[in-house]
């Protein structure tokens, strides 16, 4: 029925397989996880121009509190791997604010948590 082949990002809730629909004239996406549901955006289309399903897909695939968290994830990695960097060195200092390092370092974690959940 689906003449176009797109690639949809899973479920932001559950992670689950998500699958475009079609009723009609009307198409979504929707999460196959019987316990889940989720549903994006349902659009109309009075005659299917040959990009309805990349249209319906586009806007599911549209993460932009994932990619925030991704990037800040990316940039704690960053900020740890120097860290990281300055102690193998031997030139940690008497002086260096180990607090601060458990604080990023429980930042680093809680990031990389987060990401895990959703990949
Ligand atoms: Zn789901």
């Amino acid at each position: 029925m689906n003449k176009e082949t797109v690639e949809l990002k899973p479920c932001p809730f559950c992670g689950g397989k998500a699958e475009i629909e079609v009723d009609g004239m009307f198409r979504w996406v929707e999460c196959k996880n019987e316990h889940c549901g989720a549903s994006g955006k349902v659009f109309s289309f009075l005659v299917d121009a040959g990009n309805a399903n990349n249209i319906v897909a586009n806007n599911w695939n549209i993460r932009p509190i994932e990619d925030a968290l991704r990037d800040r994830a990316e940039k704690a990695e960053r900020e740890l791997a120097d860290v990281q960097e300055i102690s193998e060195g031997g030139e940690i200092q008497k002086s260096f604010d180990r607090v601060e390092f458990n604080r990023l370092l429980e930042k680093y974690d809680a990031l990389k948590g987060d990401n895990n959940e959703t990949a």
